[in-house]
């Protein structure tokens, strides 16, 4: 094929032009980096854009994710889920936490509230879901469980940017929620992340683990880590703000027409909404079920013969990876819909640039009846 390749996504980049007057700022105060006015203005823009009350922002989504484990002062066991991108589960191990794997519900694939309850034991501390896709979890079930058990819960809203439900930002929920801001992601800063949380005085505790645990410059009280955001990643997100609307616009559009196009083919099943009242249109996952023509994997590979590259999140499970898979709670039968889920999912392009040129080809390639 001689067209250029599609990739499952493509950063968002906004003109060049537009980014250099802030690089003149940086370059004019010389404060490159330890929450400078670029950070500053980050963090107050995206709590009014995100309609939340205290946002810290990190260097990337993982160390986000470690060090609100450690805000909260978790040990022991955790319930996730293990269907999702493998930094989840890894933000566990990284503070010797024991992941504790619960399966999914078919429809949503986010956790499942049923099956949280029979995986509670003493040991257990937290609850760490997942929104995968953008898509809510059943954040008042979720809730319930947690106030009836004591437990903590900390969102990976990592695909979860701008959504909301019909209360409000669904970062709101739960003790924490963690964005990131890679590359690949709705909103991005090349490489960042953050932490949502409810009170400033635990915003200030992850602003001291995000430096070091330095609270002054002489007084260090936790082992923290450097997790800070630099000057030139939080002026490109205050550029990107700029532009959001638009980039979530254009989402909607692709996601739109795949909808309408898939619609009428057999053996393809489109994720639905959970419920969200303003989606992000992150990822547009098909399901390719049993009596669609061709087997997920073939699927795949066709689309790659055509130089179209969809991915397969999240195959593999998390639960079977080398440092996971031994676990009880990793094993096949406790997670069938996972398993399942995983064997079936396919992610298609969805980005700002994608042409509409270029989604008639991918959605023909995969309503083409004569195959190629
Ligand atoms: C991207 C992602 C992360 C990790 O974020 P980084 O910014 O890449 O470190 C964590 N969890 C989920 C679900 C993600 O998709």
């Amino acid at each position: 094929m001689s067209d250029r390749p599609i990739f499952v996504t493509q950063p968002y980049l906004p003109p060049l032009e537009e980014f250099v007057p802030y690089l003149e700022k940086i370059w004019a105060n010389k404060t490159l980096t330890n929450g400078g006015p670029m950070h500053q203005q980050l963090e107050k823009a995206l709590c009014e854009y995100l309609g939340v009350e205290h946002i810290a922002l990190f260097a990337n989504g993982t160390l986000a994710l470690v060090t609100a484990l450690q805000a909260l002062r978790i040990t022991g066991e955790v319930i996730t889920t293990p269907y999702s991108f493998v930094a989840t589960a890894h933000s566990l191990l990284w503070n010797g936490i024991k992941p504790v794997f619960v399966d999914i519900d078919p429809n949503t694939l986010n956790l499942d509230p049923v099956k949280i309850e029979a995986a509670i034991t003493p040991q257990t501390t937290a609850i760490l879901p997942v929104h995968c896709y953008g898509h809510p979890c059943n954040v008042r079930e979720i809730q319930r469980i947690a106030d009836n058990y004591n437990l903590k819960v900390i969102y990976d809203a990592a695909h979860a940017f701008g959504v909301q439900d019909e209360g409000g930002s669904l970062l709101r929920h739960g003790d924490m929620s963690v964005l990131s801001f890679h590359a690949t992601k709705v909103f991005n800063t090349f490489e960042g992340g953050a932490i949502v949380c409810p009170d400033a005085k635990t915003k200030q505790r992850i602003d001291q683990l995000k430096n070091f645990g330095f609270v002054d410059e002489i007084t260090v009280v936790a082992p923290g880590i450097n997790g800070k955001m630099s000057e030139i990643n939080a002026a490109f997100g205050l550029l990107q703000l700029q532009h959001i609307e638009e980039v979530i616009a254009s989402r909607r559009k692709i996601d739109l027409t795949y909808r309408e196009l898939l619609k009428g083919v057999k053996g393809i099943r489109c994720v639905e909404d959970a419920g969200e009242v303003v989606a992000n249109y992150s990822y547009f996952p098909i399901l390719v079920e049993a009596d669609y023509r061709l087997s997920r994997d073939e699927l795949y590979q066709k689309l790659k013969d055509n130089n179209v590259f969809a991915r397969r999140y999240f195959y593999p499970l998390i639960s079977d990876f080398p440092m996971y898979r031994g676990m009880q709670s990793a094993q096949k039968d406790n997670l069938t819909v996972a398993d399942q889920m995983a064997e079936k999912v396919l992610c298609l392009p969805i980005y700002p640039a994608l042409s509409q040129v270029e989604q008639e080809k991918i959605i023909k390639i995969i309503s083409d009846e004569s195959g190629n």
